[in-house]
């Protein structure tokens, strides 16, 4: 799903990455502002020769020799509407990394690929689509991946499978298969703050929250896509460490046909991960997982929260590999997102009404299905402020408060320029 976009209403397209698809845009649902950007003219002269309305053309583009942030400020004035209802759509992930990076805009992704490669999978666009037209059916914030929508609403089954997931190999001889819900913001990012599904993680982690069966669900419907599994098993814990996937492991066996392993077990007493750099994590869980001979001629999924290097996969999957499993795949709730520290510059924190406190992502933990809200940050303090807002109009107040066309030309004339 779009961390910063409420309501889609406008996209500015990156006409250079889509050179022969011209008439497509026709298709696109007459009720959203197109603009076209690009310095070649004969682009720009073909989209003008399909004369529609809601058709706007710019013969400039950021991304030439130095990448200008301003240039967006002047496409949302084209367009006449706010960062938050308007993304940026291409066919270059390179350019879509390099826009996230710096500003907090909506992003859509055209690849024919239904795999990502690995470097690439750190650093995912907002929505991915396979098709132009499939632009149409993704307005509303209710579409994109499969783990952040369930995290954020009751959606049936029906409506689970048709949400997009991350499929990604570790190396190229598909022995490292990773299937992912979705994304984690970790608490770094400013994405995190208003992102249900890696705030709901985070207080699993920890015990706060029990979001079991949200998180059964989930895995479920990414077992249910990997072909001919018969057998699952978790990527064990650290020494000393709770078993927070035995529970979860039991509920999916219970519904669907598969067999339990216990096959991996931790030798070895490894800091956590999180301290080291992604080339350090190799060497930090190397010789850390041993098994037995009952993974021979297995398809097994492995089970984990988060994905952030892959170095405790891979040492696992080796490790079962070593002792003849057939084929290991791992299957994951979120893949860690790189952050950049450029977010920060217009991240505003949602401010309480009746304090000095801000608002902040919760959860009610006395209801069965766990609603989130926002509460004030004074909720802990001695003068108690008991503030609320529910989720979505916080989360409305929250892209008001950061929407990019609050700033002036001045604010953006010192990010402009930036080198690549
Ligand atoms: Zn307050």
């Amino acid at each position: 799903m779009f961390v910063s976009i409420s309501y889609l209403k406008g996209l500015i397209i990156d006409l250079d990455t889509f050179k022969y698809e011209h008439s497509k845009w026709l298709n696109i649902h007459k009720g959203m502002k197109l603009l076209f950007f690009s310095t070649n003219q004969i682009l720009l002269n073909n989209i003008e020769q399909l004369d529609q309305r809601n058709f706007y053309l710019a013969n400039s583009n950021p991304f030439q020799f130095v990448f200008n942030i301003g240039s967006f400020l002047d496409f949302f004035s084209i367009l006449n509407l706010r960062s938050h209802e308007v993304a940026f759509v291409s066919s270059s992930l390179e350019r879509i990394q390099l826009l996230q990076k710096h500003l907090p805009i909506g992003t859509i992704y055209i690849s024919k690929s239904q795999s990502l490669n690995y470097n690439d999978v750190g650093k995912l666009p907002d929505i991915i689509c396979q098709r132009i037209e499939e632009i149409n059916i993704i307005r509303n914030r209710k579409n994109g991946y499969l783990a952040e929508v369930a995290a954020e609403s009751t959606v049936n089954k029906a409506r689970l499978e048709k949400l997009q997931l991350v499929k990604t190999e570790l190396d190229n001889d598909h022995c490292f298969t990773i299937l992912s819900g979705g994304r984690y913001f970790n608490t770094k990012d400013p994405r995190s703050s208003t992102h249900q599904l890696s705030k709901r993680i985070l207080k699993s982690k920890d015990n706060q929250l029990n979001n079991s069966h949200l998180f059964v669900s989930i895995y479920i419907e990414l077992l249910n896509l990997i072909k001919e599994a018969d057998s699952i098993a978790r990527i064990p814990p650290r020494k000393g460490k709770p078993d927070r996937f035995y529970k979860i492991i039991n509920s999916i066996s219970k519904t669907i046909d598969i067999r339990i392993l216990n096959c991996l077990k931790c030798v070895k007493d490894y800091p956590s991960q999180k301290l080291f750099s992604s080339i350090d994590r190799t060497s930090n869980v190397k010789g850390a997982f041993v098994t037995d001979g009952s993974v021979k001629g297995r398809n097994i999924v492995l089970l984990d929260d988060i994905v952030s290097s892959g170095a405790t996969f891979r040492e696992c999957a080796t490790e079962l590999y070593k002792n003849n499993a057939e084929k290991v795949t791992l299957i994951t709730l979120g893949v860690n997102q790189f952050h950049s520290s450029w977010r920060f510059k217009y991240h505003k924190k949602i401010l309480c009404k009746e304090c000095d406190g801000h608002m902040v992502l919760r959860f009610n933990s006395k209801k069965t299905n766990k609603p989130a809200f926002f509460g004030c940050s004074n909720y802990y303090s001695k003068n108690k402020c008991k503030f609320t807002l529910n989720y979505s109009y916080g989360l409305n107040e929250y892209f008001q408060a950061t929407d990019l066309t609050n700033l002036t030309n001045e604010d953006f004339a010192r990010d402009l320029d930036i080198s690549f």
